[in-house]
Parts: structure tokens; sequence; C-alpha cells
């Protein structure tokens, strides 16, 4: 009884070598008819929709491609760089002076700030005064009148 039940890989296999013949004559043939008349390779489906799936994925990957340039999102450096800035601090308390750098939103004004040296509310943002007495050393600018100027030369800053 055992011997009787189809064993479906044993079929199969044997589908298989009996088929594999007439395959070959077939695929042999399709290839003779070919090399005669080339158009019967764009004749056979299987040649065609082939090539149009490939096309297909081709396009799609495409698609993908461009989308994942389109919307890839910066890096997380770039967007700081992109809102943010850096913003130079002066303290303005005689016994630290301490120099310092914060980075903040691109138009923040909400000086003083804390100093990372001495810790009072004194720091004051900073400039670098170029005039000959002070030669490129970093002051905060006081405003006299309207005007922004040097606490210890007295420039003008634009
Ligand atoms: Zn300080
Ligand atoms: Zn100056």
């Amino acid at each position: 009884m055992a011997e009787e039940k189809p064993n479906r890989l044993t079929d199969l296999v044997l589908i298989v070598r009996e088929q594999a013949p007439v395959l070959r004559r077939r695929l042999s043939e399709w290839f003779e008819n070919c090399k005669e008349e080339p158009y019967l390779i764009w004749e056979t489906a299987a040649v065609r929709y082939g090539t149009y799936a490939f096309a297909a994925i081709i396009v799609l990957w495409g698609c993908s491609f461009a989308k994942n340039m389109l919307s890839t999102p910066l890096p997380a450096d770039a967007q700081a760089l992109s809102s943010t800035g850096d913003f130079p601090v002066l303290c303005s308390d005689e016994s630290c002076g301490q120099h310092f750098i914060i980075n903040r939103a691109f138009g923040f004004d909400d000086f003083p700030v804390t100093c990372p040296q001495c810790q009072q509310l004194s720091g004051q943002a900073a400039r670098r005064c170029m005039s000959s007495t002070c030669n490129g050393q970093w002051v905060a600018p006081v405003e006299t009148d309207g005007v922004m100027r040097c606490p210890d030369c007295g420039a003008l800053f634009p």
C-alpha cells in the first residue's frame, strides 16, 4: 500500500525529466527561429513582458530614488546650522572679562546671558574692535546717542 502512495517529489522529477527534451527542443527551435528572424524575440510574449517588467522596475526604482533624494532630511548638524548661529559674548564684569561663544537661534538678542566663568548675568554681545588702539580685541559695544561704540577706544561700530 505504501508503495502506491504518490510521491510528489519523485513525480515532479519524472515530469521534468520527461518534459526536459521537449522544452529543450522547443527552446532550440525558438532560438533557431529567432536567429533567422530576430523580430521573433520581440514576438515572444515572455520576452516582451519581461522587458516591460524590467522597464517598469527601472522606472519605479528611479522614482523612489528621486523621492528619497528630495525627502532625505538634512543631517542634524546642517539643520542646527541653518537655524542657529554662534554669538560671541564678553563678560562685562571687570574682574572676570571672560570671552565665550553661545549657540542660539538666529536673531537672538536676549542679553545679558550667564557667564560660565563667574556665573553672573553679565555676558554681553561681543564684537572685535578693529581700531588701532584695540587691535582686534573682543569688546562689548555700548550704545551712546543711538550709535554703538567701543567702550575702550570709543570707535564707532557700523
Ligand atoms: Zn564672567
Ligand atoms: Zn576699541
